[in-house]
C-alpha cells in the first residue's frame, strides 16, 4: 500500500468489473480499503479481484442494483465478510442511445432502472451503517448528462439528472449524521461503454470507429477521452478526511465540457 488514506475502512463499489467502476475500486484498494466488488457477472468482478494484490475483497456476483432482493442479499454479504459499510460508490450504470420517438417503454424504464433506481435500492440498504456510526460517504456516479442535455440520450440525461437530484437531497438529509453524499460527472470516458457507443455511431452512420472515437473526444474542450483513473482519484479525495465539508455538489470531470454551478 502506498497510500493509507482509506485504511481500515470498506468500500463498496457497484459495477466493480470494468471501467470506471474497476479503476475506482483498485484505487480503494491502494488507499488501503477492503472492497466489495459488486456486479452482476463474476468474471470481470475475478479479474479485478486478481489486480488488488491480495487486499482484503469479497466479489458480490449477481447482484443486479434493480433488484430489491439482490441487493439487499448482496449487501448482507458484504457486511458478514468485511464488516460494516464507509463508504458507497454508486456506479454501475448502462446509457442506452435513441432517437426520443424511437425510444420504446423498454429502454426508458432500463435506463431509470439502472442508473436511479438501483442507486437508491443500493443507497438505502447501505445507509444505516453510516447513521449508526455517525459516517460515511457516498458517491454516485453521475455524468455530465446529469447537469446538460445531449440529443438521443434523453432516457439517460433524464436518469442522470435524477441521480443528481436525489445526490443533492441525501446530502442534506444527512448533513448532521457526518455523512456526506455526492456526484462525479464524467465526460466521455475510456470505457467498455463508450466502445458501445462507437459502435453505436458507427452502425448508425457512415463513420469508421476512429473517426466517431475523434468526434466523442472533440466534445470535451481539452480534445481528448477521459480515463477511469482521473475519475477514480476523484472519488478518492471525495471519500478522504479532506473532503469532509463537501457535499451535494456535483463534480465534472470534463476537460471543461460542462460548467457547473
Ligand atoms: P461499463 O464498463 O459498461 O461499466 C458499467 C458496469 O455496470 C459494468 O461493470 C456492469 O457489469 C455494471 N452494471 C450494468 N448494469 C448493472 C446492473 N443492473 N446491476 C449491477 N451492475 C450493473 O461503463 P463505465 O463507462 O465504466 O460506466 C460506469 C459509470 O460511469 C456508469 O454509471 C456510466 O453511466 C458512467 N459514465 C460513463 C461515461 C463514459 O463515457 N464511459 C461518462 C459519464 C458517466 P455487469 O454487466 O457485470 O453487471
Amino acid at each position: 500500500m502506498t497510500d493509507p488514506t482509506l485504511k481500515d475502512q470498506h468500500v463498496l463499489v457497484t459495477g466493480a468489473g470494468t471501467g470506471i467502476g474497476a479503476a475506482i475500486a483498485i484505487a480503494c484498494a491502494r488507499a488501503g480499503a477492503r472492497v466489495s466488488l459488486a456486479g452482476r457477472r463474476r468474471e470481470p468482478l475475478a479479474e479485478v479481484q486478481a489486480l488488488l494484490r491480495g487486499a482484503p475483497a469479497q466479489i458480490l456476483a449477481d447482484f443486479d442494483v434493480t433488484d430489491e432482493g439482490k441487493v439487499k442479499a448482496g449487501i448482507a454479504a458484504a457486511r458478514e465478510a468485511l464488516g460494516p459499510l464507509d463508504v458507497l460508490v454508486n456506479n454501475a450504470g448502462e446509457a442506452p442511445s435513441a432517437p426520443f420517438v424511437k425510444t420504446d417503454l423498454a429502454t426508458w424504464n432500463k435506463a431509470l432502472a439502472v442508473n436511479v433506481t438501483g442507486t437508491f435500492l443500493v443507497t438505502r440498504d447501505v445507509v444505516p451503517d453510516m447513521i449508526a456510526r455517525r459516517a460515511g460517504r457516498i458517491v454516485n456516479i453521475a455524468s455530465t448528462a446529469g447537469l446538460a442535455g445531449y440529443a438521443y440520450v434523453s432516457a439517460y440525461v433524464a436518469a442522470k439528472h435524477a441521480v443528481i437530484g436525489l445526490t443533492r437531497s441525501l446530502a442534506l438529509e444527512f448533513a448532521r449524521a457526518g455523512i456526506t453524499v455526492n456526484a462525479v460527472c464524467p465526460g466521455y470516458t475510456e470505457t467498455p461503454l463508450l466502445d458501445r457507443a462507437v459502435d453505436n455511431i458507427t452502425a448508425k452512420t457512415k463513420r469508421s470507429p476512429e473517426e466517431a472515437r475523434a468526434a466523442l473526444a472533440a466534445t470535451n474542450p481539452q480534445g481528448r477521452l477521459v480515463t477511469p483513473d482521473e475519475v477514480a482519484e476523484t472519488v478518492l479525495w471525495l471519500a478522504s478526511p479532506a473532503a469532509r465539508s463537501i457535499t451535494g455538489q456535483a463534480i465534472v470531470i470534463a476537460g471543461g465540457e460542462v460548467m457547473a454551478g
